[in-house]
Parts: structure tokens; C-alpha cells; sequence
């Protein structure tokens, strides 16, 4: 069957792998929607040290079940559509007896440490399951990535009428905008690329910032010259590290949702001076279910973030034009049958 394989840095290609077979506790699926996100941008950079090639893509995953294996329980049936987390948890290491398997230290995330599902079929544990009969395939594939915009907006226990500096509109950063608006909070949405505003707009987002030289002073502007409750950072960059301290409010919540592509350097008395909770985000833990429920509430149209839909044949170009234009992609929407 036709997989995309990351080779090695820029090198993407469709190859053919063997058919998986699914085990006792596993579904097979035909795959039918995967999104592309911007950690799969870096793998195929070259920039994801997480990752080595070669490397099947695809961890946002909507497809229909085809197979059965002997230990699957009951209610999962041939011809249901579904999504499923792409995570694994060892269930022994100190994050997982804590309950908190979504930052498993042995995690393996399809696409990431091991091979992921863009390709035609996937077999799945069944618990990693989820469905809903009001939602689209494609809207099921853009649940993954809501999720882990929704376990920020949860991690930084945002609440009603707090004001939320979201840095960042891409993929997960348009998730943590919408996970924040869902907890009633007035959101602030930053990002370099003006294009990516209609659509922070769209999520809720009550004011937009132009990350430039004035956005510090804008943001202060915004909020009474205190600064925000909480700041999300969805970028990973050294400046937005930095400024999320500085910026966030005294005895405010600094969400880290961005993976750093190099250390970064903090004037630390700021920790103490404002007592900060700086707070590490990763995958999602019980939030596919809040975001389908969010999706069924119909409060606004998902499909709106799909930029360009693709066939798996246009994944290589699309990915080079992607990394050469970052402010026009939003989602890469890949259409398998
Ligand atoms: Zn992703
Ligand atoms: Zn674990």
C-alpha cells in the first residue's frame, strides 16, 4: 500500500509498505483524511530531534473501520467513522501512575517516534478510539490538533473573564484560542502573519496583535497596561519564550505549548518577582471528548481552517511550499480515497 516517508531532511516521498494486520485488540482502518501539522513541517525540515527517517507522516488521522480483530469490544463496528489518539503510554512511568499519560516518558506519537498513518490502512488499539455521527471525516481528522490547543487552555486553568494572550496561529494555536473562548475567557490572539487573522477571528478571538516591535506595547494597551491572565505560547520561538514572561501578568500562567528549537535564556527574577506558574503543555490528555462536543455545538465551521486539500500524490510539493511560505498555510488537509 502507498505510504508518505520522510527519507531524510526535505526529502518526502509516496512509497510502498506491507499492509498491517490488526492484532487481538485492534481495528483496521482505511484511511480517509489526514492533516498535516507544523511538527510535520519540521520533520520533513530536518528539525524534529524526536524524529529519525526514515519516517512514515500522519498523527491527525479520520478513516473507516474495515476489520475487526477477535478482542474488540462490542460497540465498534465495520463502516463506522472514527479518529483515534495517535499517543501511547506505558502506564508504569512516573507521569502515567500520576495519571497523566498524555506525558508518558516512554510516549511514541505516530508519525513522530514511530511510523505514522498516512498511508492507505492503519490498525489501531480500539481504546484510542473515538467517533461522532455529526461530524464529517475531515472534521474528525481536526480533532487531534484542537486537542492539544484545548489541554493548554486546560493546563493553564483558564477561566471566565481572564484575558488570554494565545501566541501563535497555527494548527495548535487556533486550538488553544478555541479551548480558552470555550472556558469563557477574552482572547488575544498574536501571530507574525496578518493572514492568519480571519481565522483567529473566526475561533472567537475578541482582539488580534501583529507580532512586531509594537506588540508588547499593544498587548499592554489591551489589558490595562497589567497584562494577560495567562499567555499561551504556541510558537517555540526564543523571542516568544521570552516575551511570554515578560508580558504575562503579575502572579499570571505561562502555558509552553511550543517546542524550542534551542535554549533559550531567561531573565529568571521575573519567575520570583511576579510568582509565575510557567507550565509545560504536551499532547492531550481527556480533551478529544471536549472537542467533539465543542465541534457538535456547530459555534463555528471547522472546515474554515482547511487551506488546501491534497492527495497523498501532492504531499511532497506541498510540504516544500509550505516551508517556503509559512503565513499561507493554515491546514494541509490530505485526502486518501
Ligand atoms: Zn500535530
Ligand atoms: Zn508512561
Amino acid at each position: 500500500m502507498k505510504a508518505l516517508t520522510i527519507t531524510g531532511p526535505s526529502v518526502a516521498q509516496v512509497s510502498q509498505i506491507r499492509e498491517p494486520k490488526p492484532a487481538h485488540d485492534e481495528v483496521l482502518i482505511r484511511v480517509q483524511r489526514v492533516g498535516l501539522c507544523g511538527s510535520d513541517l519540521n520533520t520533513f525540515l530536518g528539525k524534529n530531534p524526536m524524529v529519525t527517517y526514515p519516517r512514515v507522516l500522519g498523527h491527525e488521522v479520520a478513516g473507516t473501520i474495515v476489520e475487526l480483530g477477535s478482542g474488540v469490544e462490542a460497540d465498534w463496528r465495520v463502516g463506522a467513522d472514527v479518529t483515534f489518539t495517535p499517543y501511547t503510554a506505558c502506564g508504569g512511568c512516573p507521569s502515567c501512575r500520576a495519571g497523566r499519560r498524555n506525558a508518558c516518558r516512554d510516549n511514541k506519537t505516530m508519525g513522530v517516534q514511530r511510523d505514522g498513518a498516512l498511508t492507505e490502512l492503519v490498525a489501531v488499539p480500539y481504546q484510542k478510539l473515538f467517533t461522532s455521527r455529526k461530524l464529517s471525516l475531515t472534521e474528525l481528522a481536526l480533532v487531534e490538533p484542537f486537542s492539544v490547543g484545548f489541554h493548554a487552555a486546560a493546563r493553564g486553568r483558564v477561566e471566565a473573564e481572564e484575558t488570554v494572550l494565545v501566541m501563535g496561529c497555527g494548527g495548535v494555536g487556533l486550538g488553544a484560542i478555541a479551548g480558552a473562548v470555550s472556558r469563557g475567557a477574552r482572547v488575544i490572539a498574536l501571530d507574525t502573519q496578518e493572514e492568519k487573522f480571519a481565522l483567529a477571528r473566526a475561533l472567537g478571538a475578541r482582539e488580534v496583535v501583529l507580532g512586531n516591535a509594537d506588540a508588547r506595547e499593544r498587548v499592554m494597551d489591551l489589558t490595562n497596561g497589567d497584562g494577560p491572565d495567562v499567555v499561551i505560547e504556541a510558537v517555540g520561538a526564543t523571542a516568544t519564550y521570552r516575551n511570554a514572561v515578560e508580558w504575562v501578568k503579575f502572579c499570571g500562567r505561562v502555558v509552553y505549548i511550543g517546542y524550542g528549537k534551542e535554549p533559550v535564556s531567561y531573565e529568571t527574577r521575573l519567575f520570583v518577582m511576579k510568582e509565575l506558574d510557567i507550565l509545560g503543555s504536551r499532547n492531550c490528555l481527556n480533551e478529544f471528548s471536549d472537542v467533539i462536543a465543542f465541534f457538535e455545538r456547530r459555534t463555528f465551521d471547522p472546515n474554515i481552517l482547511i487551506s488546501k486539500s491534497i492527495p497523498i500524490e501532492g504531499v511532497p510539493e506541498a510540504l516544500a511550499d509550505w516551508a517556503a511560505h509559512p503565513g499561507r498555510t493554515s491546514k494541509i488537509m490530505v485526502g486518501m480515497s
